[in-house]
């Protein structure tokens, strides 16, 4: 599963980083990273297990594709990851939804 090894070095990434026991991850999910949220969530449950991320709260942020049509120039939301414009052209620039980061890591203080 492409979602179990990304969100394995993203929870090792933030024991590497985050010292105490971590309460809350917020994430950011693009609509076209081709990750599906509810699978992230499923894997976080497994790599946090033993860890100290163990019971943390996942919150995930879905932000929409967009892209920039370099024929016509339009801008306009893209559903999915096929490029396409209405006019016809496949050129397009992708502006956001490729993304997977993590906005927030809240620690127990
Ligand atoms: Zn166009």
């Amino acid at each position: 599963m492409h979602e179990l090894s990304i969100t394995e070095s993203l929870v090792s990434a933030i024991l590497e980083r985050v010292d105490g026991r971590v309460q809350t991850v917020t994430l950011v999910i693009g609509r076209l990273s081709g990750l599906v949220p509810e699978s992230v969530r499923f894997c976080f449950d497994i790599c946090t297990q033993g860890t100290r991320l163990e019971g943390a709260a996942l919150d995930i942020i879905e932000l929409p594709g967009r892209a920039r049509c370099l024929a016509c120039d339009q801008e306009f939301e893209l559903p999915d990851a096929i490029p396409l414009c209405a006019c016809g052209s496949a050129n397009l620039e992708i502006i956001s939804g490729q993304e997977l980061r993590i906005k927030h890591v809240e620690v127990a203080v």
